[in-house]
């Protein structure tokens, strides 16, 4: 899929408050600093469109943009519908509060299970990093909810030879230990451009 437009729409608190439900959206999760901002810049080739490394835990909001917005130009309609692409807030913060991790819970929750167009979650995990006990639990999560969701192993330039591999083995192992069904997975280099592509394909073949 080519993507030819990418623009922000909007912030919301609470999923009530996002954009009318009138397309497909395909919402991105992970870690603080797992590499999200970069890989949705890297996706839409617009670099500062999802800012990268904002203050960690500050704003708790669902970030809203429209990619191919087919409405601006008939043009591009050849090139396919227009969809939604959503920065969600990330988890695992070390200094937020009893209370504000309560509310990341709910609105996320929420919004995973109320939005009613989300076409796919796609998880971000750290290549770099053996399996961990946070992301392991919120895929389980997911599991139990029956979402549609995928995995994508974020930074994988950063890994010597073998590393990537090894440990998106060990934590695809560690998820088929509860689930029957292993999650599609991508393995992603937003310096290297590594995983767009599939991702965007994947995304294509869902919309
Ligand atoms: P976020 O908090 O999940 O949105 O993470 P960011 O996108 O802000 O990235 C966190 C840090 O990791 C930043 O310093 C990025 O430059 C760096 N980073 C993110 N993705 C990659 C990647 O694929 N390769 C490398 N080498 N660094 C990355």
């Amino acid at each position: 899929m080519q993507i030819i437009s990418a623009s922000y729409i909007k912030s919301s608190a609470i999923y009530t408050q996002c954009p009318p439900a009138d397309k497909a959206e395909y919402a991105f999760i992970g870690r603080s600093n797992v590499g999200k901002s970069s890989l949705i810049n890297m996706l839409c080739d617009k670099k500062g469109l999802a800012k990268i490394s904002s203050a960690p835990g500050k704003t708790q909001l669902i970030n809203h943009f429209i990619i191919n917005d087919l409405a601006k130009d008939n043009t591009k309609a050849k090139q396919g519908k227009s969809w939604y692409l959503v920065d969600l807030p990330g988890y695992g913060y070390a200094k937020v509060s009893q209370k504000q991790r309560k509310s990341w819970t709910s609105m996320i929750e929420d919004y995973i299970l109320k939005r009613t167009n989300l076409g796919n979650l796609f998880v971000l995990i750290d290549s770099r990093h053996e399996p961990q006990k946070i992301d392991l639990e919120f895929v389980d999560q997911l599991g139990e909810w029956q979402v549609p969701f995928a995995i994508v192993f974020t930074k994988a330039d950063k890994n010597k030879p073998g590393a990537t591999v090894k440990n998106v083995q060990m934590f695809m192992d560690a998820l088929n230990e509860n689930w029957a069904d292993a999650p599609p997975h991508f393995v992603s280099s937003a310096i290297r451009g590594d995983g767009r592509k599939e991702v965007l394909d994947f995304i294509s073949d869902l919309n």
